[in-house]
């Protein structure tokens, strides 16, 4: 086939009527991490097609009650989602198709299913897909397919598990023209026409929300193997485990009135602190979501940053310090390597490969303590180099950044902005060891000198205070050394306001 690295990825897209919620953000960040580590660990090139739900029941009543047209409805939401995601720092599909801009293509996807014989018209307008006409393989995907209600009495199906690929028009809603009428598409039928547009009868993976398998996917499946006339469709199906806000049975969702948009969230955490969230458990799994989950992974994510801002500064020599046991460090950098490797072999198991890190950043840490705490001698910078390297390697490849002294590129600000930090930091510390050198002076005039200049000491940690809260940390490593970093404002705080 010559196409072994190439991955077709169909993705359910958002019902554009409202802000999206963290729920919906564990979906994509943790398919982001997904087609994240098929690109970079697994050198596949993933085309990732997603379709937008421009139209539909939610959609039409949210923008009558805002006396405005579904269509505007649809777009101002749709750039709210797309902004959403930007800020999560999830990669945007190679190309997203909208609903409403796809009509002549599922009209003519419902006749093809029509002229295979698993569909029928109604005298109302209405088009089902007959599902006795797929026998047992309806409900190949979720086992067994969940017993259907009793027939609504108001229902022109001829069987209740049969479900609608085009609905009539109501009085006064949007909608087009088609050979059965005036109407609009049925829900199921938007994905697999979007899917089969781009990618024809194959499809390698598809993937949404846990919630989406049935009766959703199942219902795709049924749509795309009666069309295409085939066995399989989709080879793999993905789905998210749903977050759960901590002590609650239900997932966060728009009709419990339990969640949290994105935008409120990031607010007060920085979308790195999410998506280490995300990797420290299976995509597959339910998560649980508290402040105090957030607060560990943002305590896990400043220890990593604070690991890497020590080992590099300890490689520039502004750590005193002895060697650290470098073969023990490089035999547990190659082991954790392999270790990551199996574990993302293994379904993604992000959180085993997460673990691994942080066991060898552990070790890392250990060793520089004892390379700070021992006497000078020969430094080894190069294997303290290799595991940040790594570290700094993995994050990255996952889409999480760490302390970085690089500029945020774009600007000239960002790199005239950095220089002024550089000066300030080198005020400071000439400031600092102005007020510890005590030069020659003893006993009382000593403490005397000390205590005339503290004053000068509390500013030094006053600035190095109000700096952390704009993301700079100033870490004094001696009395003649001190280093700073970047970091995300939202990644330093300790606790989240309000
Ligand atoms: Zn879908």
């Amino acid at each position: 086939m010559g196409r072994e690295f190439a991955v077709l990825q169909y993705s359910c897209g958002p019902t554009v009527y409202d802000h999206a919620h963290l729920g919906h953000a564990c979906s994509y960040v943790r398919f982001d991490i997904l087609r994240r580590l098929l690109t970079k660990v697994f050198g596949c090139s993933v085309v990732m097609v997603m379709g937008i739900t421009d139209v539909d029941d939610k959609i039409i009543r949210r923008a009558s009650e805002m006396d405005i047209s579904p269509a505007a409805l649809a777009r101002l939401y749709e750039e709210d989602f797309k902004q959403d995601m930007a800020a999560l720092k999830v990669l945007p599909p190679t190309v997203s198709l909208r609903v409403t801009e796809t009509i002549p293509q599922i009209v003519s996807f419902i006749q093809g299913i029509m002229a295979r014989g698993h569909a029928y018209a109604t005298e109302r307008g209405n088009v089902y897909f007959d599902l006795r006409s797929r026998g047992d393989t309806y409900g190949k995907l979720v086992g067994v397919a969940p017993c259907v209600a009793a027939e609504a009495v108001d229902t022109d199906k001829r069987y209740a598990g049969d479900f609608a690929l085009w609905k009539a028009a109501k009085p006064g809603e949007v909608s087009w023209a088609s050979p059965w009428g005036r109407g609009r598409p049925g829900w199921h039928i938007e994905c697999s026409t979007i899917a089969s547009a781009v990618f024809g009868s194959q499809l390698d993976v598809h993937s949404g929300g846990i919630d989406l398998a049935f009766p959703h996917h199942e219902n795709e499946i049924a749509q795309c193997e009666a069309f295409h006339q085939c066995a399989q469709w989709g080879n793999y199906f993905l789905h998210a485990g749903h977050l759960h806000v901590k002590g609650q049975e239900q997932k966060m969702s728009k009709s419990l009135k339990n969640y949290i948009t994105i935008k409120d969230f990031l607010r007060s955490f920085s979308p790195d602190v999410f998506r280490l969230f995300c990797l420290r458990s299976s995509y597959r799994s339910a998560v649980d979501y508290s402040d105090s989950t957030m607060l560990e992974a943002g305590h896990v994510l400043r220890r990593l940053a604070s690991f890497v801002e020590d080992a590099r500064a300890y490689m520039r020599g502004q750590l005193a310090g002895g060697p650290v046991s470098e073969a023990e460090l490089w035999d547990r950098l190659s082991s954790t390597q392999r270790t990551v490797r199996t574990a993302l072999a293994d379904d993604f198991d992000t959180p085993r490969a997460v673990d691994a890190i942080l066991d060898l950043v552990h070790l890392g840490n250990r060793q520089l303590r004892v390379a700070t705490e021992g006497p000078g001698g020969p430094r080894s910078p190069a294997v303290l180099g290799a595991v940040v390297a790594y570290v700094e390697q993995f994050f990255e490849t996952v889409g999480l950044s760490l302390a970085s002294r690089q500029c945020v590129p774009g600007d000239g600000s960002a790199a005239a902005l950095h220089s002024v930090v550089d000066e300030l930091v080198r005020f400071r510390l000439k400031v600092r060891q102005f007020a510890l050198d005590t030069g020659t002076a003893t006993g009382d005039a000593r403490r005397e000198q000390l205590r005339e200049r503290q004053p000068l000491l509390d500013a030094c940690d006053a600035l190095r205070q109000d700096l952390a809260a704009r993301g700079i940390s100033i870490k004094d490593r001696s009395s003649a050394a001190s280093t700073w970093e970047l970091l995300d404002p939202r990644t330093m705080l300790q606790k989240p306001e309000g």
